[in-house]
């Protein structure tokens, strides 16, 4: 019935191509396209004996909209799932416009270079007039609504966990479960343990960034920035147990803040063990995490990235994680009258997803979320010319496909509460 494009063959990707391949019915066709075409190559090889989706595979420079197009005009596909990094958001959304598709992807637009003058001055008034010092933000998307809206074709943005299934909860607890939502804190906790000192869940230098960056929140209308790491809790999470969370700033609290009608406070926690701190801290403090080059014996290296080349590969994670995540949000707010409280949550186990995918739980709960965003675009049910978030979307389709596809939600009528 359908024929996607899927940019990127990472730890996300490679889940949301096997779950799409679950689903040969909708997912008839499909073009795996990377930078590095033997990976594409290899899973392709693995899954076509597996699934009738027919599935050929491409090689593209996503940094080049003039390739993309070229790919996108050659594969005439009915969507673009950008499952690359957010590097190449901007590039993918071009080339969708230029060949008129449907385009989608798990998280927004930040520049590789955060050091280019062109995008600093930018980043530096909107540090200013917005309060949040974080190098991603829905502007650089948003600019494309009238665009989309116009060429009639529908972007869905951030459509993986959290980033997505998040914002799908809100959108439920606003159409459910409250006729009024006051506060809503986002949580966000691993429980898996891999083994190693120090590894990142998924792409090392994404992750690095947005953990190290100030933490920040919505409240009152207006954002809150914190030094990093500087608000802590503890809760005791369904199937995990007791873990520290730390505050973040996120992206889907800014798209929150806007279409969640006078929600009065967001917040997001995560969780960290001491030793992924402790080691980010020393590797900041040396410079590790810098995405300005340095010049070594003649060669000009990025340190974050060197230091990617140096820490395990997040998709050779798999086989060695144990343990849950749990990731959800916890409401206050009214219904009927009267002051309520809500929770809803996903329970996903890292050797589970191993099992089924090959996957631990932190690609698995990203990949899932973008089949199922894929097939709402596909059929129909969430198609809006125009840019958009997860909360704009009626979410009872979607979380009904993610119960359906493995991440189901749980429901948590009298959560206890973070101060
Ligand atoms: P990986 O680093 O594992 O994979 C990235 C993939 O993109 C690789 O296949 C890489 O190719 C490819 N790629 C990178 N640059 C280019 C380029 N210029 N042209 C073509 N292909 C390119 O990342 P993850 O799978 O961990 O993450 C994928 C996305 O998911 C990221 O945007 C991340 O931020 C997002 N994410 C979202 C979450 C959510 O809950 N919303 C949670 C976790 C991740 P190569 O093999 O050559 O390196």
């Amino acid at each position: 019935m359908a024929r996607v494009l899927v940019i990127g063959c990472g730890g996300v990707a490679s889940v949301a191509i096997q779950k799409c391949c679950q689903v040969s019915e909708v997912f008839t066709e499909m073009c795996i396209a990377s930078r590095t075409k033997s990976k594409c190559d290899a899973l392709a090889a693995k899954l076509s004996p597996l699934t009738k989706t027919q599935i050929t595979t491409a090689q593209v420079d996503a940094d080049d909209t003039k390739q993309l197009i070229n790919l996108i005009h050659a594969y005439q596909p009915d969507l673009v799932m950008n499952i690359a990094l957010p590097y190449q958001d901007l590039t993918i959304m071009d080339a969708c416009l230029a060949c008129g598709v449907d385009y989608m992807d798990t998280a927004n637009y930040e520049p590789e270079n955060t050091d280019d003058p062109a995008w600093r001055e930018i980043y530096e008034k909107r540090c200013r007039e917005e309060g949040f010092s974080a190098y991603f933000d829905y502007s650089w998307q948003w600019a494309y609504q009238e665009r989309f809206a116009k060429a009639g074709l529908t972007a869905l943005l951030g459509c993986g966990f959290d980033p997505g299934v998040t914002q799908a909860y809100c959108a439920y607890a606003q159409k459910h479960e409250f006729d009024r939502i006051d506060t809503i804190d986002i949580l966000d906790c691993n429980g898996g343990d891999h083994g190693y000192a120090f590894a990142t869940n998924f792409n090392p230098e994404i992750n690095l960034r947005e953990v190290s960056a100030p933490g920040s929140y919505w409240e009152d209308g207006h954002w809150v920035e914190i030094p990093a790491m500087s608000i802590k809790r503890e809760y005791d999470f369904a199937e995990v147990g007791h873990k520290d969370m730390y505050l973040l700033h996120h992206e889907e609290i800014e798209s929150l803040a806007k279409n969640i009608p006078n929600v009065r406070r967001i917040r997001f926690f995560m969780t960290f063990g001491q030793s992924y701190l402790d080691h980010m801290r020393c590797l900041e403090d040396v410079g590790m995490l810098s995405t300005t080059p340095v010049l070594y014996e003649g060669r000009e290296i990025v340190p974050i990235q060197f230091l990617k080349a140096l820490l395990p590969d997040p998709a050779t994670l798999g086989p060695r994680t144990k343990g849950k995540t749990n990731i959800g949000c916890i409401f206050t707010g009214e219904k009927d009258g009267k002051e309520k409280t809500y929770c809803i949550y996903n329970v996903c186990d890292h050797q589970a997803c191993y099992k089924e995918v090959g996957s631990q739980a932190i690609s698995y709960t990203t990949g899932v979320p973008a089949m199922c965003g894929a097939l709402m675009l596909l059929t129909g049910k969430w198609k809006k010319p125009g840019v958009y978030t997860v909360e704009e979307f009626d979410p009872d389709p979607f979380l009904d496909a993610l119960d359906r596809y493995g991440l189901p939600r749980r429901e948590d009528r009298a959560p206890v509460l973070v101060d």
